[in-house]
């Protein structure tokens, strides 16, 4: 029933039906660690008898790349020794409305868990950029990346060259920027220097397929980029915006309408407001460097 997306002897990439939203279970020889579970109960179900099968007596670590009810829903189907958010997700004003959110999309589509919907409690709250955690042989870092959510953050695991983005980067979404664009635009460009000290080859989005080379990550960075400028080029400029394109690289329109609606609404507010100006001139700066995490060992 359940849709693998990619599996090899330590990733296992379970995609959804609703949304293509993938689930990320990593199994080492020291830990087993969820990203994101989800949607549907019994696709829930198929990523509780892996990691049955996976655990034995290794902890269970569970993470939230951040808190969109989709990303949400298994939260409560697992017993984890440790939960991974930012602290931004840990103290969430919304958290109310998101469980709402949860609960809403569970009554609209007549869908019965075997567990109850919370919203994730974390003991592991990620503060700062590019903090770093050990277990045994196998090493995590962690990236504050805030634009789509405020509470947003991206995981890479070493030695598998493993980059699970959350809602970055992705084949089926244009950016969805809730928080700000901005923030949005730094957390892009300072990918570039998150891949030059961790190195990644392989790339889980949190929704659509995965990139398997530099050139794979790189180019959808490049395209959630030219989306926002291409926005920004339109509000403040006045010409219209050329919304046939984004429909021919985006072909979701029905779903993803909203969305665009939402970021334009957004972006006419910051600009208003001064917070970013337009400057094709700007563009050719250098990027911003994230900060030298610390390492914390377990
Ligand atoms: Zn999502």
């Amino acid at each position: 029933m359940s849709n693998i997306l990619f599996r090899d002897p330590n990733i296992t990439v379970f995609q959804s039906a609703l949304y293509q939203m993938n689930t990320t279970v990593v199994h080492t020889d020291d830990v087993v660690m969820v990203i994101d579970p989800g949607i549907l109960p019994q696709e829930v179900k198929a990523i509780q008898q892996l990691v049955y099968e996976k655990r034995g007596d290794k902890p269970l670590y569970l993470l939230f790349t951040h808190s969109d009810y989709d990303h949400i829903l298994g939260f409560r189907a697992f017993s984890p020794n440790r939960t991974f958010m930012t602290e931004a997700m840990a103290n969430n004003p919304q958290k109310e409305a998101i469980l709402a959110e949860a609960k809403a999309f569970d009554e609209r589509y007549y869908l019965r868990r075997h567990y109850p919907l919370e919203y994730p409690q974390g003991n592991f709250l990620v503060y700062k950029d590019g903090v770093q955690f050990r277990i045994g042989q196998t090493k995590m870092s962690i990236y504050l990346m805030p634009g789509h959510t405020a509470d947003s953050m991206m995981v890479i695991i070493w030695q598998l060259g493993l980059l699970v983005a959350g809602d970055y980067l992705s084949d089926l979404e244009f950016p969805f920027i809730t928080h700000s664009s901005t923030d949005y635009v730094e957390s892009l460009l300072k990918m570039n220097d998150i891949h030059d000290r961790n190195w990644f080859t392989r790339m889980v989005p949190g929704h659509g397929s995965m990139t398997f080379d530099l050139e794979g990550w790189m180019s959808r960075q490049q395209e959630s980029l030219a989306y926002i400028y291409a926005l920004r080029e339109s509000i403040s400029t006045g010409i219209p915006l050329d919304e046939e394109s984004i429909w021919s690289r985006y072909p979701m329109q029905q779903s993803l309408k909203p969305y665009h609606e939402q970021n334009l609404a957004l972006m006419r507010r910051e600009f208003e407001a001064d917070m970013w100006v337009w400057d094709p001139e700007a563009l050719l700066q250098p990027e911003r460097k994230p900060e030298t995490g610390e390492e914390m060992e377990m």
